[in-house]
Protein backbone atom coordinates (compact mmCIF):
# COMPACT_ATOMS: atom_id res chain seq x y z
CA UNK A 1 0.00 0.00 0.00
CA UNK A 2 1.99 3.42 -1.19
CA UNK A 3 0.32 6.43 0.47
CA UNK A 4 0.25 8.71 -2.32
CA UNK A 5 2.39 12.45 -2.31
CA UNK A 6 0.02 14.61 -0.54
CA UNK A 7 -2.22 13.25 2.71
CA UNK A 8 -3.81 15.17 5.07
CA UNK A 9 -5.24 13.61 8.15
CA UNK A 10 -8.19 14.55 9.96
CA UNK A 11 -9.97 13.59 13.32
CA UNK A 12 -13.81 13.39 13.80
CA UNK A 13 -13.95 12.88 17.51
CA UNK A 14 -17.67 12.03 17.38
CA UNK A 15 -17.49 10.63 14.09
CA UNK A 16 -20.35 12.67 12.50
CA UNK A 17 -18.19 14.96 10.33
CA UNK A 18 -17.01 12.64 7.33
CA UNK A 19 -18.81 13.84 4.89
CA UNK A 20 -18.25 17.59 5.50
CA UNK A 21 -14.72 16.78 5.69
CA UNK A 22 -14.81 14.93 2.90
CA UNK A 23 -15.49 17.99 0.89
CA UNK A 24 -12.75 20.00 1.27
CA UNK A 25 -10.99 17.19 -0.75
CA UNK A 26 -13.38 17.75 -3.12
CA UNK A 27 -13.04 21.42 -3.17
CA UNK A 28 -9.04 20.46 -3.47
CA UNK A 29 -9.83 18.33 -6.64
CA UNK A 30 -11.89 21.24 -8.26
CA UNK A 31 -8.41 23.02 -8.15
CA UNK A 32 -6.57 19.98 -9.14
CA UNK A 33 -5.04 19.63 -5.98
CA UNK A 34 -4.90 15.65 -5.40
CA UNK A 35 -4.80 15.04 -1.70
CA UNK A 36 -5.68 11.97 -0.11
CA UNK A 37 -7.94 12.11 3.66
CA UNK A 38 -6.48 10.16 6.49
CA UNK A 39 -9.29 9.70 9.30
CA UNK A 40 -6.95 9.76 12.52
CA UNK A 41 -7.71 8.99 16.03
CA UNK A 42 -5.57 8.14 18.89
CA UNK A 43 -6.16 5.48 21.73
CA UNK A 44 -6.41 8.37 23.83
CA UNK A 45 -9.19 10.06 22.38
CA UNK A 46 -10.62 6.93 21.58
CA UNK A 47 -10.77 6.00 25.80
CA UNK A 48 -11.83 9.88 26.78
CA UNK A 49 -15.21 9.52 24.01
CA UNK A 50 -15.83 5.65 24.93
CA UNK A 51 -15.45 5.23 20.83
CA UNK A 52 -13.73 2.17 19.42
CA UNK A 53 -11.47 1.92 16.33
CA UNK A 54 -14.55 0.42 14.32
CA UNK A 55 -16.20 3.24 15.06
CA UNK A 56 -13.50 5.35 12.98
CA UNK A 57 -13.67 2.96 9.84
CA UNK A 58 -17.25 2.99 10.19
CA UNK A 59 -17.65 6.88 9.88
CA UNK A 60 -15.21 6.79 7.09
CA UNK A 61 -16.71 4.08 4.66
CA UNK A 62 -20.03 5.95 4.99
CA UNK A 63 -18.64 9.13 4.13
CA UNK A 64 -17.15 7.83 0.84
CA UNK A 65 -19.71 5.79 -0.01
CA UNK A 66 -22.50 8.24 0.69
CA UNK A 67 -20.25 11.05 -1.62
CA UNK A 68 -18.84 8.82 -4.04
CA UNK A 69 -15.55 9.34 -3.01
CA UNK A 70 -13.90 7.34 -5.47
CA UNK A 71 -9.73 8.32 -4.61
CA UNK A 72 -7.80 6.56 -1.86
CA UNK A 73 -8.32 7.38 1.92
CA UNK A 74 -6.93 5.67 5.21
CA UNK A 75 -7.79 5.23 9.12
CA UNK A 76 -5.15 6.11 10.77
CA UNK A 77 -4.51 3.68 14.01
CA UNK A 78 -2.39 7.29 15.62
CA UNK A 79 0.40 7.09 18.38
CA UNK A 80 -0.32 3.08 18.80
CA UNK A 81 2.44 1.08 20.98
CA UNK A 82 2.75 -2.54 21.25
CA UNK A 83 0.24 -2.70 24.35
CA UNK A 84 -3.15 -1.20 22.35
CA UNK A 85 -2.05 -1.93 19.06
CA UNK A 86 -4.74 -4.87 18.55
CA UNK A 87 -7.76 -3.79 18.62
CA UNK A 88 -7.16 -1.56 16.20
CA UNK A 89 -5.41 -3.89 13.16
CA UNK A 90 -8.64 -4.93 11.91
CA UNK A 91 -9.70 -1.58 11.18
CA UNK A 92 -6.89 0.56 10.35
CA UNK A 93 -4.40 0.43 7.55
CA UNK A 94 -2.47 3.28 8.76
CA UNK A 95 -0.11 2.82 11.57
CA UNK A 96 1.43 5.37 13.56
CA UNK A 97 3.73 3.83 15.61
CA UNK A 98 5.22 5.81 18.51
CA UNK A 99 8.94 5.39 19.54
CA UNK A 100 8.81 8.68 21.93
CA UNK A 101 8.48 6.85 24.94
CA UNK A 102 11.25 4.83 24.47
CA UNK A 103 13.63 6.80 23.56
CA UNK A 104 16.86 7.26 25.65
CA UNK A 105 16.37 3.81 27.01
CA UNK A 106 19.47 1.90 26.41
CA UNK A 107 19.93 -1.23 23.36
CA UNK A 108 22.85 -4.13 24.59
CA UNK A 109 26.17 -3.51 24.53
CA UNK A 110 26.55 -5.76 21.67
CA UNK A 111 23.75 -3.97 19.14
CA UNK A 112 25.53 -0.51 20.22
CA UNK A 113 28.42 -1.71 19.21
CA UNK A 114 27.67 -3.13 16.17
CA UNK A 115 25.47 -0.21 15.06
CA UNK A 116 28.60 2.59 15.65
CA UNK A 117 31.01 0.14 13.64
CA UNK A 118 28.47 -0.47 10.87
CA UNK A 119 27.71 3.23 10.11
CA UNK A 120 30.66 5.80 11.29
CA UNK A 121 31.02 7.50 8.21
CA UNK A 122 34.45 7.85 6.36
CA UNK A 123 36.45 10.41 7.93
CA UNK A 124 34.23 11.41 10.61
CA UNK A 125 31.85 13.47 7.83
CA UNK A 126 28.60 13.19 6.64
CA UNK A 127 27.61 14.61 3.59
CA UNK A 128 23.80 15.51 2.78
CA UNK A 129 23.14 16.59 -0.63
CA UNK A 130 21.65 20.17 -0.41
CA UNK A 131 23.22 20.57 2.82
CA UNK A 132 26.53 22.72 3.53
CA UNK A 133 28.24 22.54 5.69
CA UNK A 134 29.25 18.76 6.27
CA UNK A 135 28.23 17.03 9.36
CA UNK A 136 31.01 15.94 11.40
CA UNK A 137 30.09 12.69 12.79
CA UNK A 138 32.39 11.26 15.77
CA UNK A 139 32.38 7.90 17.01
CA UNK A 140 31.11 9.76 20.36
CA UNK A 141 28.16 11.55 18.38
CA UNK A 142 27.12 8.22 17.08
CA UNK A 143 27.73 6.37 20.29
CA UNK A 144 25.32 9.14 21.91
CA UNK A 145 22.96 8.75 18.95
CA UNK A 146 22.66 4.95 19.31
CA UNK A 147 22.00 5.07 22.76
CA UNK A 148 18.93 7.37 22.57
CA UNK A 149 17.64 5.71 19.16
CA UNK A 150 18.21 2.44 18.78
CA UNK A 151 16.34 0.83 21.04
CA UNK A 152 13.56 2.86 20.37
CA UNK A 153 13.63 1.84 16.77
CA UNK A 154 14.07 -1.83 17.85
CA UNK A 155 10.33 -1.95 19.62
CA UNK A 156 9.14 -0.13 16.48
CA UNK A 157 10.41 -3.02 14.40
CA UNK A 158 8.46 -5.92 16.85
CA UNK A 159 4.96 -3.49 16.82
CA UNK A 160 5.84 -3.56 12.89
CA UNK A 161 6.26 -7.27 12.57
CA UNK A 162 3.23 -7.68 14.98
CA UNK A 163 1.23 -5.74 12.73
CA UNK A 164 2.45 -7.02 9.23
CA UNK A 165 2.02 -10.62 10.51
CA UNK A 166 -1.65 -10.12 11.06
CA UNK A 167 -2.83 -7.88 8.16
CA UNK A 168 0.25 -8.97 5.59
CA UNK A 169 2.93 -6.44 4.78
CA UNK A 170 1.46 -5.13 1.59
CA UNK A 171 -1.86 -4.21 4.09
CA UNK A 172 -0.87 -0.90 5.91
CA UNK A 173 1.16 2.15 5.64
CA UNK A 174 3.80 2.78 8.43
CA UNK A 175 4.61 5.87 9.76
CA UNK A 176 6.73 6.14 12.99
CA UNK A 177 6.40 8.62 15.25
CA UNK A 178 8.89 10.79 17.86
CA UNK A 179 7.28 13.94 18.29
CA UNK A 180 5.61 14.03 21.81
CA UNK A 181 9.06 14.43 23.27
CA UNK A 182 11.30 17.57 25.07
CA UNK A 183 14.03 17.91 22.59
CA UNK A 184 13.89 17.98 18.77
CA UNK A 185 16.06 15.44 16.54
CA UNK A 186 18.89 17.30 14.49
CA UNK A 187 19.16 16.32 10.30
CA UNK A 188 22.36 13.69 11.91
CA UNK A 189 20.21 12.21 14.54
CA UNK A 190 17.30 11.87 11.46
CA UNK A 191 19.18 10.47 9.26
CA UNK A 192 20.74 7.80 11.85
CA UNK A 193 17.04 7.11 12.64
CA UNK A 194 15.95 6.37 9.28
CA UNK A 195 19.25 3.79 9.13
CA UNK A 196 17.99 1.75 12.08
CA UNK A 197 14.27 1.78 10.87
CA UNK A 198 16.02 0.45 7.23
CA UNK A 199 17.76 -2.27 9.43
CA UNK A 200 14.50 -3.37 11.00
CA UNK A 201 13.21 -3.72 7.87
CA UNK A 202 10.44 -1.29 8.40
CA UNK A 203 9.33 0.23 5.43
CA UNK A 204 8.27 3.48 6.28
CA UNK A 205 6.59 5.85 4.51
CA UNK A 206 6.01 9.24 6.85
CA UNK A 207 8.37 9.71 9.55
CA UNK A 208 7.34 12.53 12.57
CA UNK A 209 10.14 14.14 13.98
CA UNK A 210 9.82 16.87 17.42
CA UNK A 211 10.49 19.98 15.26
CA UNK A 212 11.78 23.27 17.40
CA UNK A 213 9.55 25.53 18.61
CA UNK A 214 5.87 25.06 19.95
CA UNK A 215 3.29 23.06 18.28
CA UNK A 216 0.23 23.74 20.64
CA UNK A 217 -3.29 22.34 20.32
CA UNK A 218 -5.35 23.88 18.03
CA UNK A 219 -3.33 27.27 17.93
CA UNK A 220 -0.38 28.46 15.65
CA UNK A 221 3.18 28.10 15.54
CA UNK A 222 4.82 29.71 18.48
CA UNK A 223 8.78 30.13 17.74
CA UNK A 224 11.42 31.12 15.07
CA UNK A 225 10.05 30.58 11.59
CA UNK A 226 13.16 31.52 9.86
CA UNK A 227 14.85 28.62 12.36
CA UNK A 228 12.03 26.13 11.28
CA UNK A 229 12.40 26.35 7.73
CA UNK A 230 16.18 25.68 7.69
CA UNK A 231 15.23 22.55 9.78
CA UNK A 232 12.54 21.49 7.72
CA UNK A 233 14.41 21.55 4.95
CA UNK A 234 17.15 20.06 6.16
CA UNK A 235 14.78 17.34 7.41
CA UNK A 236 13.06 16.93 3.89
CA UNK A 237 17.10 16.64 2.49
CA UNK A 238 18.12 14.15 5.06
CA UNK A 239 14.59 12.02 4.27
CA UNK A 240 15.72 11.98 0.44
CA UNK A 241 19.02 11.00 1.23
CA UNK A 242 18.09 8.00 2.92
CA UNK A 243 15.93 6.91 0.52
CA UNK A 244 19.22 6.30 -2.12
CA UNK A 245 21.31 5.37 1.12
CA UNK A 246 18.97 2.65 2.84
CA UNK A 247 16.81 1.77 0.41
CA UNK A 248 13.10 3.09 2.05
CA UNK A 249 10.46 3.92 0.29
CA UNK A 250 10.73 6.39 -2.42
CA UNK A 251 7.70 8.04 -0.87
CA UNK A 252 8.61 8.12 2.11
CA UNK A 253 8.04 11.94 3.62
CA UNK A 254 8.19 14.50 6.32
CA UNK A 255 4.74 13.75 8.84
CA UNK A 256 4.17 17.21 11.11
CA UNK A 257 2.15 16.29 13.81
CA UNK A 258 0.09 19.02 15.96
CA UNK A 259 -0.35 20.35 12.75
CA UNK A 260 -3.56 21.80 12.82
CA UNK A 261 -3.79 26.21 12.41
CA UNK A 262 0.00 26.72 12.16
CA UNK A 263 -0.78 29.51 9.36
CA UNK A 264 2.77 31.12 10.14
CA UNK A 265 4.79 27.86 8.70
CA UNK A 266 2.16 26.64 6.21
CA UNK A 267 3.93 28.95 4.01
CA UNK A 268 6.90 27.54 4.71
CA UNK A 269 6.24 23.60 4.62
CA UNK A 270 4.54 24.48 1.02
CA UNK A 271 7.42 26.47 -0.22
CA UNK A 272 9.47 23.83 0.75
CA UNK A 273 7.44 20.70 -0.77
CA UNK A 274 7.22 22.57 -3.98
CA UNK A 275 11.14 23.37 -4.01
CA UNK A 276 12.00 20.04 -3.40
CA UNK A 277 9.58 18.06 -5.02
CA UNK A 278 8.14 16.07 -2.23
CA UNK A 279 5.10 14.73 -0.67
CA UNK A 280 3.73 15.52 2.57
CA UNK A 281 2.01 14.30 5.31
CA UNK A 282 -0.08 17.06 8.17
CA UNK A 283 -2.18 15.26 10.82
CA UNK A 284 -4.35 17.89 12.54
CA UNK A 285 -6.83 16.02 14.67
CA UNK A 286 -8.98 18.21 17.39
CA UNK A 287 -10.28 21.23 15.08
CA UNK A 288 -13.19 19.75 13.84
CA UNK A 289 -14.83 19.26 16.67
CA UNK A 290 -14.02 23.15 17.53
CA UNK A 291 -15.84 23.53 14.05
CA UNK A 292 -19.00 21.76 15.81
CA UNK A 293 -18.84 24.16 18.51
CA UNK A 294 -18.40 26.86 16.12
CA UNK A 295 -21.35 25.64 14.51
CA UNK A 296 -23.72 24.76 17.93
CA UNK A 297 -22.69 28.60 18.86
CA UNK A 298 -23.78 30.41 15.12
CA UNK A 299 -27.16 27.93 15.53
CA UNK A 300 -27.89 30.21 18.91
CA UNK A 301 -30.97 29.05 21.22
CA UNK A 302 -30.70 25.80 23.04
CA UNK A 303 -27.70 25.05 21.01
CA UNK A 304 -25.72 27.89 22.46
CA UNK A 305 -27.32 27.00 25.64
CA UNK A 306 -25.47 24.01 25.29
CA UNK A 307 -22.33 25.28 24.40
CA UNK A 308 -22.13 27.88 27.34
CA UNK A 309 -22.74 24.59 29.40
CA UNK A 310 -19.84 23.02 27.87
CA UNK A 311 -17.86 26.08 28.77
CA UNK A 312 -18.84 26.48 31.79
CA UNK A 313 -18.18 22.60 32.94
CA UNK A 314 -14.36 22.84 31.37
CA UNK A 315 -13.20 26.24 33.16
CA UNK A 316 -14.68 24.18 36.70
CA UNK A 317 -12.48 21.00 35.42
CA UNK A 318 -9.55 23.02 33.85
CA UNK A 319 -6.83 21.10 35.30
CA UNK A 320 -8.46 17.98 34.83
CA UNK A 321 -8.98 18.34 31.28
CA UNK A 322 -5.77 20.47 30.34
CA UNK A 323 -3.10 17.90 32.60
CA UNK A 324 -3.11 15.14 29.54
CA UNK A 325 -1.81 17.79 27.43
CA UNK A 326 -0.26 20.17 29.60
CA UNK A 327 2.69 19.47 26.84
CA UNK A 328 1.06 21.13 24.23
CA UNK A 329 -1.00 23.77 25.73
CA UNK A 330 -0.37 27.64 26.72
CA UNK A 331 -3.36 28.55 28.43
CA UNK A 332 -3.40 31.61 30.83
CA UNK A 333 -6.41 31.04 32.85
CA UNK A 334 -6.86 34.42 33.88
CA UNK A 335 -7.00 35.78 30.33
CA UNK A 336 -10.12 33.40 29.96
CA UNK A 337 -13.60 34.44 30.06
CA UNK A 338 -15.36 33.79 32.86
CA UNK A 339 -18.14 31.44 32.85
CA UNK A 340 -20.94 33.79 33.86
CA UNK A 341 -19.84 36.54 31.13
CA UNK A 342 -20.20 33.59 28.38
CA UNK A 343 -23.64 32.97 29.57
CA UNK A 344 -24.20 36.67 28.73
CA UNK A 345 -22.76 36.41 25.29
CA UNK A 346 -24.55 35.53 22.29
CA UNK A 347 -23.39 32.33 19.87
CA UNK A 348 -21.81 35.21 17.64
CA UNK A 349 -19.40 36.36 20.72
CA UNK A 350 -18.77 32.96 21.35
CA UNK A 351 -17.89 31.63 17.67
CA UNK A 352 -15.80 34.53 16.84
CA UNK A 353 -13.74 34.21 20.48
CA UNK A 354 -13.58 30.37 19.28
CA UNK A 355 -12.80 30.74 15.65
CA UNK A 356 -9.31 31.20 14.84
CA UNK A 357 -8.70 34.09 12.51
CA UNK A 358 -5.88 35.35 14.80
CA UNK A 359 -6.53 39.03 13.67
CA UNK A 360 -9.83 39.10 14.98
CA UNK A 361 -10.95 41.20 17.95
CA UNK A 362 -12.51 39.05 19.42
CA UNK A 363 -10.72 35.62 19.12
CA UNK A 364 -8.96 33.82 22.56
CA UNK A 365 -6.19 31.67 21.91
CA UNK A 366 -6.90 30.83 25.96
CA UNK A 367 -10.75 30.09 25.23
CA UNK A 368 -9.70 28.03 22.22
CA UNK A 369 -7.32 25.71 23.50
CA UNK A 370 -9.60 24.82 26.62
CA UNK A 371 -12.16 24.26 24.34
CA UNK A 372 -10.22 21.73 22.48
CA UNK A 373 -9.74 19.77 25.06
CA UNK A 374 -13.12 19.95 25.89
CA UNK A 375 -14.30 17.40 23.93
CA UNK A 376 -14.53 14.95 27.25
CA UNK A 377 -17.37 17.49 28.54
CA UNK A 378 -19.48 17.06 24.98
CA UNK A 379 -18.70 13.03 25.24
CA UNK A 380 -20.66 12.89 28.60
CA UNK A 381 -23.70 14.58 27.23
CA UNK A 382 -23.76 11.53 25.48
CA UNK A 383 -26.41 11.67 22.56
CA UNK A 384 -27.76 14.98 24.09
CA UNK A 385 -24.58 15.80 22.04
CA UNK A 386 -25.12 13.78 18.99
CA UNK A 387 -28.95 14.87 18.34
CA UNK A 388 -27.75 18.50 18.55
CA UNK A 389 -25.27 18.54 15.90
CA UNK A 390 -28.06 16.09 13.90
CA UNK A 391 -30.21 19.37 14.42
CA UNK A 392 -27.48 21.94 13.16
CA UNK A 393 -26.18 19.70 10.88
CA UNK A 394 -25.95 22.16 7.46
CA UNK A 395 -24.74 25.13 9.45
CA UNK A 396 -21.93 22.90 11.10
CA UNK A 397 -21.39 20.97 8.15
CA UNK A 398 -19.98 24.30 6.47
CA UNK A 399 -17.57 25.20 9.11
CA UNK A 400 -16.16 22.01 9.14
CA UNK A 401 -15.77 22.25 5.53
CA UNK A 402 -14.60 25.62 5.16
CA UNK A 403 -11.99 25.07 8.45
CA UNK A 404 -10.41 22.57 6.32
CA UNK A 405 -10.26 23.76 2.77
CA UNK A 406 -9.95 27.52 3.33
CA UNK A 407 -7.69 27.53 6.37
CA UNK A 408 -5.48 24.68 5.99
CA UNK A 409 -5.59 22.98 2.27
CA UNK A 410 -5.22 26.39 0.56
CA UNK A 411 -2.63 27.89 3.10
CA UNK A 412 -0.66 24.45 2.70
CA UNK A 413 -0.77 23.50 -0.74
CA UNK A 414 -1.93 27.01 -2.85
CA UNK A 415 1.26 29.03 -3.80
ZN1 LIG B 1 1.94 13.17 17.36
Amino acid sequence: MQLEKYSFGIGDRFGQQGTAQLRAFYLARERDLHLVPVWNKSDREHTTIQSVPADTRIAADEAVVRTGWEGSYYVDADHIHLSNVDPYIRHADFFTIDVAGYIGEKATENELHAFVEDNLPQAGVLHIPGIEPHFVVTREVMRRIAEKFLFAIGQAGIIYRHIAENKGEEGFVTEISMDEVEDAQDPVELFYILRAIASEGIPVQTIAPKFSGRFNKGIDFRGDVARFAVEFEQHLLVTNHAVKCFGLPSNLKLSVHSGSDKFSIYPVIGQMIRKHNKGIHIKTAGTTWLEEVIGLSLAGGDAFRMVSEIYTNAYDRFDELCSPYAQVLDIEKNRLPLPKTVRGWDGDRFAAALRHVPDHPEYNSHLRQLMHVSYKVAAELGNAYIDMLARHHTLIARQVTENIFERHIQKIFVE
